[in-house]
């Protein structure tokens, strides 16, 4: 049975690279039948953190990605890691090195061309028993280092294809620290042991390290599962996607509107997408589709614009009562809900939801787009004031289409559509006139939705209320 993990390392919170990471974990395990594990690589001590721990199981849980087993914390398990190590040694796959940074550090200065290409020389794998013996009375602290044969290795990529490697460059890489901690090396092999995985897919940023791991595992009798690295997300400049490229932690796009539909296409369609279309796709079609050689093998590049699309997609595609309690919750954050809005104007929000949801881009946009609906200080674009405004034929033609709104019972859209139509006829002028002035009279902004129906949704006192400011803005 398929068993893979995701083993993020608490030093920070979700970000979006790891986030794919355990999403392309998650559908290559639930597309096919297998088991997703969620391991907690904690033995960093020093930049861990419980806080952090909870934020990424606080993502994860958000975007859908419900793992089987764990979280399995690697820092309850260090007394495993030890005995491994030991056993390690026992067997001549490892040694105990005494050498102190310091010592270290010497011998590399001290080598040819300023230690350049140095690796460490296995001064401890030299050192005579009456030497250890000393060494061990001391008190010496010790680590244990790997004892890397010499020999090629070769094993094939699920995405990448054949890689082989030559193991002659790789120094005797330590498996336990002298403060008793493992490293990377030992806990993952370890663990990916214990837990029985099969396939180990993980960032192109560890493609160096499976040559290393791969030789443990052999040092274990064990046969290494399979790799499949994938290629990492860049920013716009071509380098790794990073914080300086602006907003890149999961919890954050949710804070900013987002939904976890959204996010999860945009992260697989940076790599593969079940079908041709650009469009959303649900979480079923992405299962289904999965396969690991799809993947691309180039670095995708992150464009946050595409995300925004998405998600407009997807809000554009929900219904009034689905966005509801987004909106509300987004207007509460604001200070601008009022609870008559869930009470006798629900039916009014609803459609106020549906009227914006056509061009909102994520959730934040529906509280800057409904204030013109829920408030009265408007703040005029001014560039739509010169544009649209200063015609002066708007101080004689606009007190004219107030008095026609005046006398309307009827304020509906298409009431409203005709009577300024007629007006605008009668004026012989063109509608537009009357269009552009009144969205910037009643909204604020040049741009706003089928303009009728927000005169109808703001209501026809308000809008003459605004109308009336005019001569004043
Ligand atoms: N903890 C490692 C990281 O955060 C992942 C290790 C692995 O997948 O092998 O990058």
């Amino acid at each position: 049975m398929v068993r893979v993990r995701f083993a993020p390392s608490p030093t920070g919170h979700l970000h979006i690279g790891a986030a794919r990471t355990s999403l392309f974990n998650w559908l290559f395990a639930r597309h096919c039948s297998g088991k997703f594990i969620l391991r907690i690589e904690d033995t960093d001590m020093a930049r861990s953190s419980e806080k952090m721990s909870k934020g990424i199981l606080e993502g994860l849980k958000w975007l859908g990605l419900n793992w089987d087993e764990g979280p399995i914390f690697q820092s309850e398990r260090i007394e495993i890691y030890k005995k491994m190590a030991e056993e390690l040694v026992r067997k001549d796959h490892a040694y105990y090195c005494y050498c102190l940074p310091e010592e270290i550090q010497n011998r590399k200065k001290e080598a040819p061309f300023g230690g350049r290409d140095w690796k460490y020389d296995r001064f401890c794998l030299k050192l005579s028993e009456e030497r250890k013996r000393e060494l061990e009375k001391e008190g010496r602290p010790k680590a244990i280092r790997f004892l890397v044969p010499e020999r090629e290795i070769e094993y094939r990529d699920l995405i990448h294809g054949s890689i082989s490697v030559e193991t002659k460059n790789i120094e005797d890489f330590v498996l336990l620290r002298s403060d008793g901690l493992p490293t990377y090396h030992l806990s993952v092999v370890v663990d990916d042991l214990d837990q029985g995985i099969t396939h180990v897919i993980r960032g192109d940023d560890h493609i160096s390290n499976t040559p290393k791991q791969i030789l443990l595992y052999k040092s274990f009798e064990s046969s290494p599962p399979e790799f499949a690295h994938l290629a990492l997300i860049f920013g716009s400049d071509k380098k790794k996607l990073s914080k300086r490229h602006g907003v890149t932690s999961v919890i954050q796009f949710k804070e900013d509107g987002y939904f976890p539909l959204a996010i999860v296409n945009f992260l697989s369609q940076m790599s593969w997408s079940p079908g041709e279309e650009e469009r959303i796709y649900s979480v079923e079609e992405m299962v289904k589709g999965f396969s690991l050689d799809k993947l691309s093998k180039g670095s995708p590049v992150f464009d946050l614009a595409k995300l925004e699309w998405l998600n407009g997609q997807l809000i554009s595609q929900m219904e009034a009562e689905e966005l509801a309690p987004y909106v509300t919750e987004e207007l509460r954050r604001e200070d601008l809900w009022q609870e008559k809005l869930d009470k006798e104007m629900r039916e009014w929000f609803l459609r106020l939801i549906n009227l914006l949801k056509e061009r909102s881009h994520t959730i934040k946009d529906f509280s800057v787009r409904a204030k013109p609906f829920l408030t009265d200080g408007l703040s005029y674009d001014p560039a739509g004031i010169e544009k649209y405004l200063k015609d002066e034929r708007l101080g004689k033609l606009l007190p004219k289409l107030k008095e026609d709104f005046l006398l309307m019972e009827d304020f509906t859209s298409p009431h409203i559509e005709q009577v300024l139509r007629q007006r605008a006829e009668k004026e012989g002028v063109k509608a537009a006139l009357f269009i552009h002035a009144l969205r910037m009279l009643v909204v604020g902004e040049p741009v706003s939705p089928g303009i009728f129906e927000v005169l109808e949704l703001v209501g026809k006192d308000k809008t003459i209320k605004r109308m009336g400011k005019f001569q004043n803005i």
